[in-house]
């Protein structure tokens, strides 16, 4: 069994005009020292699947159904205060989208680091918690001495090293990084990704990767989840998904990276808009947008198929895969 195995979960938020079914049957595992990719456009539902395995979220969000066992603990069934306790930092950290909105503005960054490690180890004094936080900034380029200091006195980049600092100070075994680059100026992306890599390796831990930069997960993860509509429509290691993708979205995606892709080779794009997630339609959620969508599409929700070595599939024309793409080119030309 793996580290983390999530089985067709659904967490949906309460909206005026409906539930939001932003996670919607999605299955996904998780290996001891594996680092897995979720990538897909604003609005796909990375960030609620993820955050849905530490329970931080809105008061309108809850998992209706399905089930995320971490290393034998059904997450689902546990209280917040066990979840808080027992998982939540400790063993599933999180780096959120803007470092900003994780840290408390009333405390020091460097209290808010030292609260998180005494709450969960009785035993460290707060001398002991703090010469580690210390040690953390230390390792992640911060001036040690700034610990003493408000978020607000902190750049975006440096707030971000803090944060790892804070999701690493109890050597979790699995860290969820939430588009961890994304707010930073691009000169200084590739070195907290650097970091965050160099210590996951130091820790030995696993790490979810949200994204919606194909060339960051190609780069750093060992298998790629791609998420449409609220579903993992493919999932292989990263090789395939980048080389050789079945999904008609996943080509779409790969094409706005024009970098990684071969550019000889004629690709499709992904003209439309995401699928209304309130009341999402029969059929596969991408047949609005899909160049290849037959009636089936339009009317019968697509299963995951295995294409085998863990790459699954949910998509009616997979097979027909590299034919379509020859005749989508030739009418181009
Ligand atoms: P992004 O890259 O922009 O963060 P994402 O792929 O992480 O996007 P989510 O943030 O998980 O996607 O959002 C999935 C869906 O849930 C979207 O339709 C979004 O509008 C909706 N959603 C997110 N938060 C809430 C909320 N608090 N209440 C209602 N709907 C929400």
């Amino acid at each position: 069994m793996s580290l983390l195995e999530i089985t067709d979960l659904k967490t949906y938020y309460r909206a005026s005009d409906g539930w939001v079914r932003a996670t919607d049957g999605v299955s996904l595992s998780v290996d001891r020292g594996e680092t897995v990719g979720l990538v897909g456009e604003s609005g796909s539902g990375k960030t609620t699947l993820a955050k849905s395995i530490i329970r931080l979220f809105p008061k309108n969000a809850e998992i209706v159904d399905g089930s995320i066992n971490y290393d034998g603990t059904e997450i689902t069934e546990l209280t917040d205060r066990q979840l808080r306790k027992q998982i939540r930092w400790s063993e599933i950290s999180m780096i959120p989208q803007n470092a900003m909105n994780g840290f408390d503005p009333v405390y020091t960054v460097g209290s808010q680091i030292v609260e998180v490690i005494r709450y969960h180890e009785d035993d460290t004094s707060k001398k002991e918690a703090r010469k580690r936080a210390r040690e953390l900034f230390n390792e992640l380029g911060i001036d040690p001495d700034r610990i003493d200091d408000y978020p607000h006195q902190f750049s975006g980049g440096m707030a971000q090293r803090a944060m790892i600092a804070l999701a690493l100070c109890l050597s979790p075994n699995i860290i969820l990084a939430d588009e961890p680059t994304t707010a930073l100026d691009v000169v200084i992306q590739d070195r907290i990704l650097e970091t965050i890599k160099e210590k996951q390796r130091e820790i030995d831990s696993a790490m979810i990767m949200i994204t919606h930069d194909m060339s960051v997960v190609s780069e750093t993860c060992d298998r790629i989840a791609v998420v449409y509509g609220g579903r993992v429509v493919e999932i292989a290691d990263a090789e395939t998904i980048m080389m050789s993708p079945r999904h008609p979205y996943t080509l779409g995606l790969r094409n706005a990276f024009p970098d990684i892709s071969d550019e000889d080779k004629d690709l499709i794009s992904i003209p439309g808009t995401p699928p209304d997630l309130v009341d999402p339609d029969e059929g596969c959620r991408f047949a609005p947008r899909c160049p290849f969508a037959t009636e089936e599409c339009w009317e019968v929700t697509p299963e995951a198929e295995d294409y085998g070595d863990g790459h699954m599939v949910e998509c009616h024309r997979a097979d027909e895969i590299e034919y379509l793409q020859e005749e989508a080119a030739k009418k181009e030309t």
